[in-house]
């Protein structure tokens, strides 16, 4: 019989960059996507599993502990890989309250229904449940800010600085908890910034290629000196996977591609590259768009991802070329706006 494994914010970047490959990858599973469709989800992102045999959609919020104990019980949920959360640091510094909410409430409610359902007693898992696994998506951002030097490990000692990462820190203790104290099978990662298609345009990649095609001011935090580490969300989500399946329950793993950008400079190889892909009517270039705006509150400088515990146990490897991925997203991101 097929398993059923329930992932939640599968309308969101991630999630929906995730579900159609896993669905192709895992044609055993009964894949089924749980996502309340905030303004950050977007059914139009799950198109290419629309009409698949493997896939189904719940809309359902993860605050609600009654809906989540029905839906473990009723589809026999053997599997989470929990993406649903309020992501964006800019909300959370605006109204922390969902993030409480969803990020912290809502990973506890998706624990205890997973724990309740599972298992009987501590230690004790129900019999044919054993291989069940709580995948739980975290960031980089629970560390806190870097100086110039350094890199984050799993060891590193978690300072989160915003409403956000507060939030994701607090669930990732939560779920981390609930290996230690019941037993529950549990991993967790860390990954650093994501870029790709499908992500909303608030974030500054899309929002800087979207502001080009609009001839919008393009803001700048600071002076833009602060450093973050990208990864290209399909990598992100070949680490994902093979945690799921191989990871050692109860470990953390970071992932990240050692790929440093300042906030300045990849603003600007996006502008050289829409001067290039879709040159200004004017004849100006793009960049001309920068604007320089106040600092966002508390905003950490730098952050930075050691990789080498799931590249050495797990043998994975980031895959893509920044470069090339870089140029595709843009490609996706015009095709969509035209
Ligand atoms: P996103 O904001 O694009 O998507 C989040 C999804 O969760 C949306 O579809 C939304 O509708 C859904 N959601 C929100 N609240 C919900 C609730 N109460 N119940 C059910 N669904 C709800 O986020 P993303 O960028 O895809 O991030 C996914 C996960 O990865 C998050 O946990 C985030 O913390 C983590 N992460 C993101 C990045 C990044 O660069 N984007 C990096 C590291 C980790």
């Amino acid at each position: 019989m097929k398993q059923s494994i329930l992932i939640t914010g599968g309308a969101g970047f991630i999630g929906s960059n995730f579900v159609p490959e896993f669905c192709a990858r895992h044609p055993d599973y009964n894949v089924i996507v749980l996502d309340k469709l905030t303004y950050a989800g977007d059914m139009s992102n799950l198109y290419e599993c629309h009409g698949k045999s493997n896939y189904s959609f719940i809309q359902a919020d993860i605050c609600d502990m009654n809906a989540m104990e029905e839906i473990f019980t009723s589809l026999d949920i053997r599997g989470v890989i929990h993406f649903a959360a309020e992501s964006h640091v800019d909300n959370s510094i605006n109204g922390p309250r969902a993030f409480i909410d969803t990020n912290i409430t809502g990973t506890f409610n998706l624990l205890q229904a997973a724990y309740s359902y599972w298992m009987t007693a501590p230690g004790q898992v129900r019999k044919s449940y054993e291989s069940c696994r709580f995948h739980h998506i975290s960031t980089d951002e629970v560390y806190g800010s870097l100086g110039a030097e350094g890199l984050f490990t799993e060891k590193t000692a978690y300072a989160p600085n915003s409403p956000y990462s507060a939030s994701k820190a607090s669930s990732d203790h939560i779920a981390h908890a609930f290996f230690k104290t019941y037993g529950l099978n549990v991993t967790i990662s860390n990954c650093s910034n994501n870029y790709g298609p499908k992500q909303h345009a608030e974030k500054l990649i899309p929002k800087t290629i979207l502001n080009c095609i609009a001839l919008k001011h393009i803001p700048v935090y600071g002076n833009g000196s602060n450093i973050r580490d990208w990864i290209y969300v399909k990598d992100h989500c070949k680490a994902i996977d093979l945690i799921f399946h191989s990871g050692k329950a109860g470990e953390t793993y970071n992932v990240g591609a050692s790929n440093e950008q300042t906030n300045l400079s990849l603003v600007k190889m996006i502008c050289t590259i829409m001067d290039r892909k879709l040159p200004r009517a004017d004849g100006r270039s793009y960049m001309e768009l920068i604007s320089y705006v106040q600092d966002r509150a508390g905003h950490d400088f730098r952050y930075a991802i050691d990789s080498t515990k799931i590249k050495n146990e797990l043998g994975w490897v980031p895959e893509t070329s920044f470069e090339d991925a870089l140029e595709q997203t843009i490609d996706w991101y015009i095709r969509k706006a035209m």
